[in-house]
């Protein structure tokens, strides 16, 4: 073969290379917006606020929050696990008492003109009841999808209920509410929740008898992947506690990690989903975070209210020294709403004095004096 025709082999073949690269198909299938890539570009460091299901009445509050504390604190991201609070239209037996399309739509640009993310949060598979006697609307509605349909109704002796994730039947009604989900908020990434399972694999079960717990497990983890990230082209997170083995790290119960044998599933499920790995206590090690990065996942930490938890966590995710740890989230369990942590950043706190809710104020304090301290540990690293 002639020199000429060499190199006219490779002018096409590198003309092949540029057009693929260039392919609008390729670039769509990301689905990133310019505000996304934009965001990405100025946020090198992910600093996120979680809260967990909220009323309508938690609107104004809840945009307060955002333009008080998360502006000036620079959080550039807010989780909103939404579950069945949502007004949906799709499935108007599974809609809740919680925000409609029109003040997603209004969250979602308030944060975005703010440049903050919003991740919308629906939990799948577990936490299918309140972790008391309140069943959620789905297995109301839809008892067939129980894993356990034999545990009493007043789920005495479980955590909490699940749904069967080998049941066919339950995923065009579960992706009826995520589509819905994204339309609403304008999502560019979705959690999916899937901590503290315990029930998945029942030995009762039609579908789960007699299967592997991990096998089970990931099939679910790649069906919301293959919905969120191959069809709807947005990003997936889910928390991470299903993934790691209890006996390979130093955390303590059976739910920051698994003993059911859910963790071998960290080596079936695609490595593009961020991993919300969360741990609240203070400890000598945080292995998690290391061992989700030498898996491939990108892995957000997630805190809660000790000051010690959160800083030592972050200096342990710091010390993986990987831009696969994406910075920390900052959860708001037990706060039933975001004025209580305005109110206490204000010192307004007469109006708690004998109330129902006087009782959550510490938890608020914990919250934001672990989301000060932790913050602060992560600018040192910066500077
Ligand atoms: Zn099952």
């Amino acid at each position: 073969m002639s020199y000429k025709k060499i190199m006219t082999i490779i002018a096409v073949m590198i003309a092949i290379m540029f057009i693929c690269s260039c392919n609008p198909v390729n670039q769509k299938k990301t689905g990133k917006t310019d505000w996304l890539k934009n965001w990405e570009k100025n946020n090198k460091v992910w600093k996120g606020m979680h809260f967990s299901p909220l009323e309508a009445k938690e609107f104004d509050p809840l945009k307060k929050f955002i333009t008080e504390v998360m502006v000036p604190k620079g959080l550039n991201a807010l989780v909103l696990e939404i579950n069945y609070s949502f007004k949906f239209k799709s499935h108007p037996e599974l809609a809740g008492t919680g925000f409609d399309k029109k003040q997603a739509r209004q969250l979602v640009e308030l944060c975005h003109q703010n440049n903050i993310r919003l991740i919308p949060l629906f939990n799948c598979i577990g936490h299918q009841s309140d972790g008391g006697e309140n069943t959620f609307a789905l297995l109301q509605k839809y008892p067939q999808f129980d894993e356990t349909p034999y545990a009493p109704a007043d789920n005495n002796g479980i955590y909490c209920r699940e749904w069967c994730p080998s049941n066919p039947d339950v995923y065009p009604i579960v992706f009826d509410l995520i589509d819905e989900i994204i339309d609403a908020f304008h999502a560019d990434a979705i959690n999916v929740g899937m901590d503290e399972i315990f029930l998945l694999g029942d030995p009762n079960c039609p579908y789960c008898k007699g299967g592997n717990t991990a096998k089970i497990f990931a099939n679910a983890v790649n069906k919301f992947h293959h919905h969120i990230v191959n069809e709807k082209g947005i990003e997936m997170h889910m928390w991470g506690d299903r993934l790691l083995k209890a006996s390979e790290h130093g955390y303590e119960g059976e739910k920051e990690v698994s003993k059911t044998g859910t963790d071998a599933a960290i080596d079936m499920i695609p490595k593009d989903i961020v991993i919300c790995d969360w741990h609240y206590w203070w400890r000598p090690q945080f292995t998690s975070v290391q061992h989700f990065v030498d898996k491939g996942f990108r892995v957000w930490p997630t805190t809660w209210r000790q000051a010690t938890g959160g800083i030592t966590f972050c200096q342990a995710a710091q010390k993986c020294n990987s831009d696969k740890a994406l910075g920390m989230l900052f959860t708001g369990w037990y706060i039933s709403s975001p004025d209580q942590l305005t109110d206490v950043i204000n010192n307004d706190l007469e109006k708690y004095k004998n109330a129902e809710n006087e009782f959550r104020i510490p938890y608020a304090e914990g919250i934001l004096e672990t989301m000060d301290k932790t913050l602060a540990e992560m600018d040192k690293s910066l500077n």
